[in-house]
């Protein structure tokens, strides 16, 4: 299976997890390991939970460690269907993801290329691959219908 394939089979999962409660900016994310096995899965739970930094790619990598056994997630994948803000971006880095799969762009908070570069700024001595704009229309969408029918 050619990448923009595999990439848009595993983003076409994380729209699928991305909704978790009504009041929840609708946000999915899975981690797969090296093989492409699927290690976790996780949509944004922070107003379910109550919690800050309880954002979909957070959790995932959270619940991804669990299975591993281990914070480092070396040769693993974050599919996202978001651009990651700077806290995801960071705690990706910290996990050592080898690669970056995310949906639609975030101009206003995404640090994965909009408004900063947290994952490959050339002071880090580790730096993912990045493949934004993965089935952009539909995560995009995705978003755009939730805050529609918030604001209406
Ligand atoms: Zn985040």
């Amino acid at each position: 299976m050619i990448r923009r394939e595999r990439h848009e089979r595993w983003m076409r999962r994380a729209l699928s997890v991305a909704s978790t409660s009504p009041r929840d900016v609708p946000v999915g994310a899975v981690v797969l390991g090296p093989d492409g096995a699927e290690l976790a899965a996780a949509g944004n739970e922070r107003e379910l939970t109550g919690d800050p930094t309880a954002h979909a790619e957070v959790l995932a990598l959270r619940r991804a460690a669990a299975a591993v056994g281990e914070w480092r997630l070396d040769g693993c994948t974050l599919v996202v269907t978001l651009e990651p803000c700077t806290m995801c971006a960071g705690a990706l880095v910290l996990a050592r993801i080898a690669t970056v799969v995310f949906g639609a762009w975030e101009p206003k908070t995404g640090a994965v290329g909009s408004l900063w570069d947290v994952v490959r700024d050339p002071r880090l001595n580790h730096r993912p691959e990045v493949y934004g704009g993965v089935l952009d229309d539909e995560c995009g969408d995705l978003m755009r219908g939730f805050f529609r029918d918030r604001d209406a």
